[in-house]
């Protein structure tokens, strides 16, 4: 809870875990050398091609296949992204009602209408279904799926979605680098802030087939120019140089990062079950650790907290409840507006301590905690 981001606690939600650096001075010393330090330097375009290769790979995709191309946050990349994609003005882009404050302002913010919808209770994300029920009796021009906690979409789907109906889909997996698939046909953007999987500090990348699209978002990143000149409204978003040192290092160690947060969630798995995580929690490792209290979060987050421990209660209270996105339009079968999933979720998630940092007897303290309140 924001209240609580002062107090110094004992067990914290999230640390990041990036490169130290002795891992990282090799890249540095190169811009040095260089005096390179922004606009697309070498270490962006070698950092941007180490990306698309390891993707390419995870997702058994040719690696010329994809283009990737990277901003100054995942936030700065969905939003050049809908500018570069040519909507309409004033777009409606249904996106699911439980997402992070930044997927329905980076709609709003390139003129476009953000329409929220529940999400599927088994996977806790908008469903190529939803969309689908949705479109019978409501009208939309793309639709913005979110991998929920860093759970990823079902991009096959979404594709196939896409090709059916002519609605447009890009997905905002801010949280999910490292366990997202990518196609060609959807755009996706991934974060690379400290406390995501992948971390760089800030950052954020574009990933698409699509070679025109990657290249008119990457030009809007720096002022839109061409030739020096500007033919349209650009800004600045471009990834530094020191921070794609940051993302080379990483991806040189990003399999032993993966690896230790799998064995941190087989240590909460062996302690808790699966039950009470989300449905897919033993395909999947998720960026965030949601826990599924019931009904008794707060009673949760109370012992917890209590305990030196730090909980956080993403992404609550819905975007519905937050000033700038009041009045917004939630699109549902029956037309009430009604999202009960979302509903549900928000008296019973909370989001636990989850990082590489945790020991084994966190890990029992945090349990224990759980099962004072809920009953071993
Ligand atoms: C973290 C996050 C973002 C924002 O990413 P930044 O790189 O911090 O801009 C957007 N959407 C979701 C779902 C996120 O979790």
């Amino acid at each position: 809870m924001e209240a609580c981001v002062l107090k110094d606690w004992r067990i914290k939600c999230l640390v990041p875990d990036l490169p130290e650096l002795d891992e990282v001075a090799p890249f540095i010393r190169r811009m040095d050398t260089a005096r390179w330090y922004s606009n697309f330097g070498p270490l962006v375009s070698e950092f941007e091609q180490a990306m698309a290769g390891m993707l390419a790979k995870t997702s058994a995709l040719p690696a010329d296949s994809l283009s990737v191309a990277s901003f100054s946050s995942a936030t700065t990349a969905l939003e050049l992204l809908f500018r570069a994609a040519g909507l309409k003005e004033g777009a409606r882009i249904l996106t699911p009602a439980l997402t992070f404050a930044a997927t329905a302002s980076s709609i709003r913010i390139t003129g476009h209408t953000p329409v929220l919808c529940d999400v599927d209770t088994h996977t806790w994300d908008l469903t190529p279904a939803i969309a689908r029920a949705l479109l019978k009796t409501h009208q939309f021009d793309a639709v913005l799926p979110v991998a929920i906690y860093g759970f990823p979409v079902d991009m096959d789907a979404w594709a196939a979605f896409q090709a059916e109906t002519g609605v447009r889909v890009f997905v905002d997996a801010a949280a999910a680098l490292g366990q997202q698939a990518v196609h060609p046909d959807v755009p996706v953007c991934f974060s690379l802030h400290a406390t995501k999987p992948f971390g760089i500090g800030e950052g954020g990348i574009l990933v698409t087939g699509d070679a025109e699209l990657a290249g008119h978002a990457r030009r809007l990143s720096n002022f839109a120019f061409i030739d020096g000149t500007s033919r349209e409204i650009g800004t600045n978003a471009k990834l530094a140089e020191v921070l794609a040192a940051y993302g080379l290092a990483q991806i040189g160690r990003f399999d032993a990062v993966q690896t230790r947060r799998r064995e941190v969630l087989d240590q909460y798995l062996a302690r808790l079950g699966a039950g009470r995580f989300h449905p897919r929690i033993n395909d999947f490792v998720p960026g965030t650790l949601l826990y599924d209290t019931g009904d008794r979060a707060q009673a949760a987050v109370a012992r917890l907290n209590g305990a030196g421990i730090q909980t956080r209660q993403w992404y609550f209270p819905p975007l519905r409840d937050h000033a700038a996105f009041a009045g917004i339009e939630i699109l549902s079968a029956g037309g009430t507006g009604a999202m009960p999933v979302v509903d549900r979720l928000q008296t019973g998630l909370v989001g636990l301590p989850f990082h590489a940092f945790l020991s084994g007897a966190d890990i029992d303290e945090i349990a224990e905690g759980l099962e004072a309140v809920l009953g071993a």
